[in-house]
């Protein structure tokens, strides 16, 4: 029978896994090998994927998949599945001793969610996001910290189940490891999934580094009765085991003073371990090994061993590896052989029984060491997922979400709004009456205080988007909404994880497109970023909230809902057109991990949305200040002596911009102001909204009116053209022009990182590509304006 044939709650007892290469790689690194029980928990709303539940932690997988993996259906088996463990000392390639410096280089290493940005964080002191599902950390951060007289250098590495080649974090890590070389490797686990969590580990034991284990998490270890001796289990691996709890800090500084101690080679418990992989395997790894060390002369550091073991395990990256120190062709040749034999012998891929073997290793250590079983989330009713993953409210709650989600960041926002606004006005007047008239004055009046106090106002709205986008990562309701999300995204060609890129798309596109790191193919990847920049943007939101308060009275809530649903229905189309055309293709397996869900501490969320507040204000104290100054410059110079403001603007250099490229804006109903706003809109969106309160100022002298920049919007004309006299902001303008700032061009930074992320071609694509749809939308819902008056 096939795991995609049980139903919910029923349990089974793997006996094969299916399907070859990849795939099979991923699933059993994951835990679902020979021997082991899974129960299915419940369906996706639409019935795809599946939640399943092994070695105690929950997993997605697609009905597809499931089908792969056999199972014999029935009650909880029990099976005694620990194969003698066999633990030997080892003899040659152990790790050098410490050289004696004041600097430790370590390096964090860990399954995603196990805790190590907090325990960086922690220890450390520094802000980097946490999240309650996998892919928050996109890049290596470091941070150095003192600890009994060393300097202590700590990297945080994305997170991995495995060192392999299956993703683009794991072959980072690797290289990391193997390149960069770090005097101490801390692998944080998660204690309340220790069985998948030490499958790392054991990978880690292979790869001739000093380890020390940081058993993060501990305090949910014990919160559930579970009793583990870490210290014997710590003898076992050969690796010095100390309990933290990295959100509180508990067990820190001795992590840092066992990893001072493993510096030194002061610590008794660490110890080269070898992981015996029966007789059959290992006379391969001999025999590959030998081989090896006859033709090749390797840097230190680098064994033997693991480089034969991971050959044998089919990996692309290991081969490489060592074509880079002269792996000839005759040795490749060998490397076959020997694994064509393995596999006649075995009958299964080498890899699957490696895979095997190693979690049987940790079987059989647990078996001696943890007592009390995992402990049971909660059931039913209790349990959130009963309501949130519900095959009829899932999407009810979610939508709901998102709709408090937006309307909050309006009403909420637009008190604390209307206080910025008048200090703002407060500063300008106090300023202008300091300042003497003349250039100086004008520069600091309306360039600098109104273009950058024009953009300072939304900050508050952006600090509610951000809190409730971290409240969704720190609970794992993240990870949940790929889950139901996966079939839909999966009809328009991508991956239920993609989602999770989309919705950060909403804070900012720039980690959005980083965070496709963690999707594993490249075409998922790519057809994300493209979408991606529809996901609109806090920076787009300031634009939107002038706009609406100026036009729309009623249901402003609603509007701008609309707005990002717009974003979604477009970014939808696109990526089906994308699927059928350019990336016509096949997919991969939807593994992915549901977390349990964490109470987020207050202390993280406001850690969260003080780090972007910081960003915020820093593109403000940066790109927005010159841009203002610099639109400013344009906007007032070359100088005319008489004529009102908006003469003397019409005549200056952006207003000849403006005009230029007006015939290409009027169709849309826009004036060349607006067509000016965009064009500074491609720098970073906050700028439309400064470079329209430059360019609005009105006729009169004072160049700050009582009414602010929505009354000066609802009062502008068209000073030229066919349209001369006429309002310039019908709602349908409005409503355009708030969709053409949607779509087009995303930014230079979001430009940038999918350049980064992809290549040149993609990101000049995306620049074009986006704007002529905007173009298009703006001139349809324009066109209909007309039609309708
Ligand atoms: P990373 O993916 O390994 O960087 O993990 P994070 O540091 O982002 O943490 C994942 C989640 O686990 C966050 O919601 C943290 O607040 C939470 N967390 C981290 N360490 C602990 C801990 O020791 N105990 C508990 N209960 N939660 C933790
Ligand atoms: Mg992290």
């Amino acid at each position: 029978m096939r795991l995609s044939e049980l139903s919910n709650s029923q349990t089974g007892l793997i006996t094969r896994v299916h399907g070859r290469g990849a795939f099979r790689r991923r699933i059993t690194e994951m835990g679902f090998i020979k021997g082991k029980n899974v129960e299915v928990i419940r369906n996706a709303p639409l019935q795809d994927p599946v939640e399943y539940r092994i070695m105690g932690y929950h997993v997605s997988l697609r009905r597809s998949e499931a089908y792969l993996v056999e199972v014999i259906p029935g009650e909880e088996y029990r099976v005694e599945t620990a194969p003698p463990l066999t633990v030997q000392e080892e003899g040659d390639d152990g790790p050098a001793a410490g050289n004696g410096g004041r600097i430790i280089n370590v390096a964090l290493v860990g399954n995603p969610n196990s805790g190590k940005t907090s325990l960086f964080n922690h220890a450390s002191g520094s802000h980097e996001r946490t999240g309650n599902y996998s892919g928050v950390t996109i890049a290596a951060r470091e941070a150095s910290v003192r600890h009994n007289g060393y300097t202590i250098k700590i990297v945080d590495l994305p997170g991995t189940y495995s060192v392999s080649e299956y993703t683009p974090e794991e072959l980072f890590v690797r290289t990391q490891i193997l390149d960069q070389k770090p005097d101490v490797v801390i692998n944080v686990v998660d204690a309340s999934n220790l069985e998948r969590n030490l499958y790392l580990t054991t990978q880690l034991m292979e790869m001739n580094v000093r380890v020390i284990i940081a058993l993060n998490m501990y305090d949910e270890l014990v919160r559930a009765g579970s009793v583990l001796d870490y210290t014997l289990l710590g003898r076992m691996l050969g690796i010095p085991i100390i309990p933290t709890v990295a959100v509180k800090g508990t067990g820190i500084p001795d992590l840092l003073s066992r990893t001072v101690d493993v510096f030194e080679g002061r610590d008794k418990s660490a110890r080269p371990v070898r992981i015996g992989y029966g007789q059959t395997i290992e006379d391969s790894v001999q025999t590959l090994r030998n081989e090896i060390v006859r033709g090749i002369v390797l840097p230190s550091g680098i064994s033997p061993r693991y480089l034969s073991i991971k050959l044998l395990e089919n990996d692309k990256g290991a081969a490489d590896l060592l074509r880079g120190y002269g792996y000839s062709t005759s040795l490749q040749e060998v490397a076959e052989r020997v694994k064509g034999r393995l596999e006649k012998q075995l009958g299964e891929e080498p890899g699957t029984a490696i895979t095997d073997a190693r979690y049987g290793f940790i079987a059989g250590a647990l078996a001696e060491t943890l007592t009390g079983g995992p402990g049971h989330r909660a059931k039913g009713r209790r349990d959130p997922d009963f309501w949130l993953t519900h095959k009829i409210w899932g999407f009810p709650v979610f939508l709901l979400f998102l709709f408090i989600m937006f309307q909050t960041t309006f009403v909420a926002g637009s008190y604390p709004m209307e206080w910025i606004e008048a200090g703002v006005s407060r500063i300008s007047l106090l300023a202008g009456s300091i300042i003497p008239a003349g250039s100086l004055h004008d520069l600091v009046v309306d360039g600098i205080i109104a273009g950058v106090g024009g953009v300072i106002v939304f900050l508050p709205n952006i600090l509610i988007l951000f809190f409730f986008i971290s409240l969704m990562e720190d609970t794992g309701y993240m990870a949940r909404v790929s889950f139901i999300m996966d079939k839909l995204m999966h009809r328009i060609g991508l991956h239920g994880k993609s989602f999770i890129p989309l919705l950060m798309g909403f804070g900012c596109n720039v980690p959005a497109i980083m965070a496709t790191r963690t999707l594993e193919n490249h075409k998922d990847r790519v057809m994300t970023m493209l979408i991606s920049p529809f996901m609109s943007c806090s920076a787009r939101l300031p634009v939107y909230v002038l706009i609406i308060s100026a036009f729309f009275e009623k249901r402003q809530g609603l509007v701008l809902f609309s707005i990002y649903i717009a974003g979604i229905v477009l970014a939808v189309i696109v990526a089906l057109l994308l699927k059928k055309t350019v990336f016509a293709g096949k997919d991969v397996p939807f593994v992915m991990e549901l977390p349990p869900y964490r109470i987020p501490s207050m202390r993280s969320t406001t850690k969260h949305m003080w780090f972007n507040a910081k960003q915020y204000l820093h593109k403000m104290g940066s790109i927005i200040l010159v841009a203002s100054v610099i639109i400013w410059a344009l906007s007032y110079y070359p100088r005319m002596e008489q004529g009102t403001a908006s003469e003397r603007l019409e005549n200056s250099y952006i207003g000849r911009v403006g005009h230029f490229i007006e015939p290409v804006v009027q169709p849309l109903g826009f004036d060349w102001k607006l067509g000016v706003s965009l064009v500074t809109g491609l720098a970073a969106k906050e700028i439309v909204v400064s470079t329209m309160g430059v360019l609005y100022q009105g006729d009169d002298t004072d160049s700050v009116d009582e009414g602010g920049l929505s009354a000066r919007l609802r009062g502008e004309e068209h000073t030229s053209g066919r349209l001369q006299g006429e309002k310039v902001f019908t709602p349908f303008v409005a409503y355009g022009f708030m969709l053409f700032i949607l779509i087009y061009f995303p930014c230079v930074a979001v430009i940038a990182a999918i350049r980064k992320e992809s290549n040149v071609r993609w990101a000049l694509f995306s620049m074009f590509y986006t704007t002529a749809l905007a173009w298009l939308v703006a001139f349809i819902v324009n066109q209909t304006g007309n039609l309708i008056n």
